[in-house]
């Protein structure tokens, strides 16, 4: 039996969690276990079906592991047993281990409607062979909808339709499409890029079933009654926490049957066992109530956390802020933190910010672009809750100053007097920058 230090279990989390731990713990052995030869790019999947053109051109590069000194193995771990330590692969020798890491992440859910497990229905699996032979059935087809208007739905919508004649619907259920991570005005906004570009956007339309005469696929009925023409489906609706083997080995499940973790990582069951990413349980930022968002943001930072932590308590985790930025036909949209709706649910006063600017100076500088930001305020006592950007692709970075605002519980005062660094080719103007300035409204308001 092969025996180590650490022994991590996953992809994306798992390598982040595996060079967390050999910075922290140099002298530890580290191994890396993981099912994929080929570990993708999640966030660039969408991408493999235009930008980047196949699964070849979205891959983490396994150099990462050599350069620190994890060694990896490709294969399935089967089986644990907490008591030994033991973990059992698939086609390789058991590993004993000191600590181990739980990185096994999410897999997409498949609703349970008639026709689903049709010839060319696919789901968004993060699997080279699986994504290669969707981009052949991409390729081919005529009629194309997506089912799920969430980052991932929009995004296929908007790669899909590059270089190729085809008919693309988008059917989402809720009133908006990515509904649950904008406020109305810049999901109205996404809507109408994604528009522009010829694909179809239908809202409040539940998708009820998938037709064709035995394994064809030739329509999606809905709940309206209306039927679409297809000849090929993908499934965007979310994930669920890949927690079985954990499950199988007796550790203790949370929210959404994901591995249960507290602030250090730790499995509540087991204090060698840590987990990090989609995998296990989250708690909110803001309320500490159990969350289900799932982002690479997020998992990374767990996995630094976890990786830290395993042979000393080094970093706490804070809890889930979310924070992602998405782009539409050539528009990026981001957000970072709660939105005016889930507030306004919640009954919490909130005041609002917003300005907008050119992301140059002079406005008519090559490839200029309109930034809007919002930003929102806890009434009383002037801390920043959320904020959201659309723009040119100073948006992503945009969002992520807002995620720090909100981590260190800024103020609109604190964000009022920010200096920005700003270049006429590289940023707004200084006396328009639009985060200052929306918090510079939001002062007054919160004043009043
Ligand atoms: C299409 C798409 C686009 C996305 N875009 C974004 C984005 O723009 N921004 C963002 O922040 N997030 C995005 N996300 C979410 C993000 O990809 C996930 O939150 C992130 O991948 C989670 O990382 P993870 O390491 O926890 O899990 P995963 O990436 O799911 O990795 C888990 C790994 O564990 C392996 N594994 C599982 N079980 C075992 C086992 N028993 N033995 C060995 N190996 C095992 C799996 O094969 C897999 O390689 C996107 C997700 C998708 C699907």
């Amino acid at each position: 039996m092969k025996k180590t230090d650490v022994v991590v279990l996953g992809g994306l989390s798992g390598i982040t969690a595996g060079i967390s731990c050999r910075r922290h713990y140099p002298e530890k052995k580290v191994i890396l276990i993981r099912k994929e030869g080929t570990v993708l790019i999640p966030c660039g999947i969408p991408y493999i079906f235009g930008t980047v053109g196949g699964p070849e051109n979205n891959v983490v590069p396994d150099g990462l592991l050599e350069k620190n000194g994890i060694e990896l193995v490709t294969d399935e771990a089967i089986n644990l047993d907490r008591e030994k330590k033991v973990v059992t692969l698939k086609n390789h020798e058991p590993i004993q281990y000191e600590k181990l890491v739980f990185a096994t992440g999410s897999l997409p859910l498949v609703p349970p409607i008639p026709g689903v497990n049709k010839e060319n229905v696919f789901s968004v699996r993060k699997e080279f062979d699986y994504l290669k032979e969707l981009l052949k059935k991409v390729d081919k087809a005529k009629d194309i909808v997506i089912i799920g208007g969430g980052f991932i739905g929009v995004e296929f919508a908007d790669e899909c339709r590059k270089n190729r004649d085809v008919n693309i619907t988008v059917a989402e259920m809720l009133d908006q499409c990515l509904q649950l991570a904008l406020d109305d005005e810049y999901c109205n906004e996404a809507r109408a890029k994604l528009e522009e570009t010829g694909v179809k956007v239908l809202t409040n339309e539940k998708v009820v079933s998938i037709n064709g005469k035995e394994d064809a696929v030739e329509s999606v009925e809905l709940a309206s009654g209306k039927k679409i023409k297809a000849d090929l489906v993908i499934l965007g609706i979310g994930a669920i926490p890949n927690s079985k083997l954990a499950e199988k080995s007796g550790l203790e499940l949370g929210f959404r049957k994901g591995i249960k973790v507290d602030r250090l990582m730790r499995s509540y069951t087991d204090k060698n066992i840590f987990a990090c990413g989609d995998c296990c349980t989250k708690e909110s930022f803001f309320d500490g109530k159990p969350s289900g968002i799932m982002l690479a943001s997020v998992a990374t930072s767990e996995a630094r956390i976890a990786g830290a932590n395993l042979f000393s308590p080094v970093h706490h985790n804070c809890g889930v802020i979310s924070v992602f930025a998405t782009v539409i036909n050539g528009r990026a949209f981001g957000v970072a933190g709660l939105t005016e709706r889930d507030l306004k649910k919640n009954g919490i006063n909130i005041v609002i910010g917003e300005a907008a600017a050119a992301d140059t100076h002079p406005g008519g500088m090559p490839n200029s672009t309109m930034l809007k930001v919002k930003l929102i305020f806890a009434k009383d006592t002037g801390i920043i809750l959320g904020g959201a950007v659309s723009g040119g692709k100073s948006t992503g970075e945009m969002v992520n100053v807002l995620s720090a605002c909100i981590l260190h519980r800024m103020t609109a005062n604190d964000i009022a007097v920010f200096q920005m660094g700003t270049h006429p080719a590289l940023t707004s103007s200084p006396i328009a920058y639009p985060i200052v300035n929306a918090a510079c409204k939001a002062v007054l308001s919160i004043k009043g």
